[in-house]
């Protein structure tokens, strides 16, 4: 067996890049798509449930795909520096693919907003890391004011290079399931990722690849849903902080995918949110951070609303990999259990 190269190399013809690209990779991709039959039977019985799992990308999250292609176009233009704007999961990419190429990254963060993991991450890897007083719109607008600039390459999903790598997502389903879904279901932030998707469906479909294009559902926070609601959040809210976004850049692009699709974009609250996280974590063994669970939360209000045709195949995907936030799960767990340290006690507490 070849071994995986990493997206670039793997999907190189549906790619902008050319024999004189200088790749930067981590190997990405080749991510697990699971399928769920124990969460199916509790949450929509009859549908053919699949999970891609993103977070089994190297730096823990969908964006590696994305920023592989964009730091590799950013050595090929000879831009000095990386820089972005970040929920937290861009940065960990930016950093550490930052990190590979050999150039300096720089990454603005919304003070105090951000998952741990994460700006670990960030910081691991050597990035410069500068919290703003504000929030993840505030810190975009400055980081494009920054850009205009040649010598930094902004890498942030407006990156199109990045919407470019992502796409190949949705060409590893189609490779994974031997077609196309009926359905494909996304949390949505900048909504970067369901514009990539659709156009990595739509262009295996062209190239015969598929004989079918998924309807591309997704679904925002309730705190944070300016796309549902039709008008800018000024002060997102929401537990899923990689989704905490009033301002989506690719709001435009988003909408046309739905549209072209036949999807819906709609909107799920925390404590479905919550309750879908717990749940793929107990049913299917998966640990995803909360903004992934957004898609199940998704298939959960889908199948309430008859919206899910029996016998469909249905594919979440988790964008994020749990651990980057441990707090959020520690914060709806209950603690340990401790006893001492007997044969008897242990027992006394054990319950079939
Ligand atoms: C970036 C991110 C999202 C949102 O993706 P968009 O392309 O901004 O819509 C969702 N979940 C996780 C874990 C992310 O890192």
């Amino acid at each position: 067996m070849i071994p995986w190269r990493g997206v670039i190399e793997e999907y190189r013809k549906f790619l902008p890049v050319s024999d004189s690209t200088p790749i930067v990779s981590l190997q990405e991709g080749n991510t697990p798509l699971v399928q769920a039959k124990r969460l199916a039977q509790r949450i929509c019985p009859g549908i053919d449930l699949y999970l891609k799992i993103e977070g089994a990308n190297p730096t823990g999250s969908f964006k590696d795909r994305g920023m592989t292609l964009a730091v590799s176009k950013t050595l090929e233009k000879k831009a000095r520096a990386v820089m972005c704007a970040s929920t937290g999961n861009t940065s960990a990419a930016a950093a550490a693919y930052g990190a590979k190429a050999g150039i300096p990254v720089y990454v603005l963060i919304p003070a105090g907003n951000i998952a741990l993991g994460k700006l670990t991450q960030a910081i691991m890897h050597g990035a410069k890391v500068i919290q703003i007083e504000g929030n993840f719109d505030q810190a975009l607008n400055i980081v494009k004011e920054l850009c205009r600039d040649d010598e930094f390459e902004l890498v942030n999903s407006i990156n199109p290079f990045r919407l470019e790598g992502q796409k190949t997502a949705a060409m590893e389903v189609c490779d994974q399931l031997g077609k196309a879904p009926t359905v494909h279901v996304l949390p949505v932030g900048n909504a970067g990722n369901i514009t990539a998707y659709w156009k990595g469906y739509q262009e295996y479909y062209a190239a015969g690849q598929v004989r079918s294009v998924p309807k591309m559902m997704g679904f925002q926070a309730e705190g944070a849903a300016p796309i549902v609601r039709g008008h800018v959040i000024e002060h997102p809210t929401t537990v899923a902080s990689a989704i905490r976004i009033g301002n989506p850049a690719s709001w435009q692009l988003a909408m046309n995918a739905v549209q072209e699709s036949d999807g819906l974009i709609n909107m799920v609250t925390d404590d479905e949110i919550l309750e879908a996280y717990r749940m793929v974590a107990r049913e299917e063994g998966i640990f995803c951070e909360p903004a992934s669970a957004a898609s199940v939360a998704g298939v959960m209000k889908l199948q309430a609303a008859n919206q899910l045709l029996d016998g469909a195949t249905v594919v979440c995907t988790l964008t994020g990999h749990g651990l980057k936030d441990p707090d959020t799960a520690m914060n709806i767990s209950a603690q340990p259990l401790t006893v001492r340290a007997t044969r008897e006690e242990v027992a006394a507490v054990l319950s079939l």
